[in-house]
């Protein structure tokens, strides 16, 4: 029986990829409640603007009552303490990730003993999928269906 808790999976999902999606199918095996927190920079220019990236994420992962989708400004360990988790979730593809993610959590750690960063490794399949050369792909016009999940394509082939 899995105790109650809740992770929260902090990123910009600028876009939302297909491994993002199979980072929080494998956090709602290990957790009862996982938060994807869209993180909003006012000085970042961003692709998708914070709400169309919620309703999208939203639209996502309407039928898991478990996953919630929240936008969030600062610190992540203070979005966590106000959500009452003790777990933020990062995705690792390779040791580029690991390297520049190991300095977060370290400085995390720092911040707030009590909360924990887990690295969840990403799917082979979704090794390559990076949201900054998705982005690029996609203002220059080419075809992104690939990387990311259909509900999420259609929902922005619409607009
Ligand atoms: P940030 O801007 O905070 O780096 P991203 O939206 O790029 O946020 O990524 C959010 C999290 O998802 C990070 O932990 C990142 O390592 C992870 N991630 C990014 N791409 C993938 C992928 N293809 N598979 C699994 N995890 C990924």
């Amino acid at each position: 029986m899995l105790q109650a808790s809740t992770a929260v999976f902090p990123g910009s999902f600028d876009p939302f990829t297909k491994g993002h999606e199979a980072m929080v199918h494998k956090a709602i095996q290990l957790y009862t409640k996982v938060i994807i927190a869209i993180g909003h920079n006012t000085t970042k220019q961003y692709l998708f603007s914070p709400e169309e990236r919620l309703n999208q994420i939203q639209f996502l992962f309407a039928e898991y009552p478990n996953v919630e989708v929240k936008l969030y400004q600062g610190l992540t360990v203070n979005f966590c303490q106000e959500n009452n988790a003790k777990v933020i979730l990062r995705g690792l593809r390779d040791v580029k990730d690991f390297e520049y993610e190991k300095s977060i959590a370290w400085m995390n750690a720092e911040l707030q003993t009590d909360i924990q960063t887990i690295f969840l490794l990403t799917e082979p399949n979704y090794l390559a999928i990076n949201s900054v050369i998705v982005r690029e792909i996609y203002k220059s016009g080419g075809n992104i269906e690939k990387f990311i999940p259909s509900k999420i394509f259609n929902l922005i082939s619409k607009n």
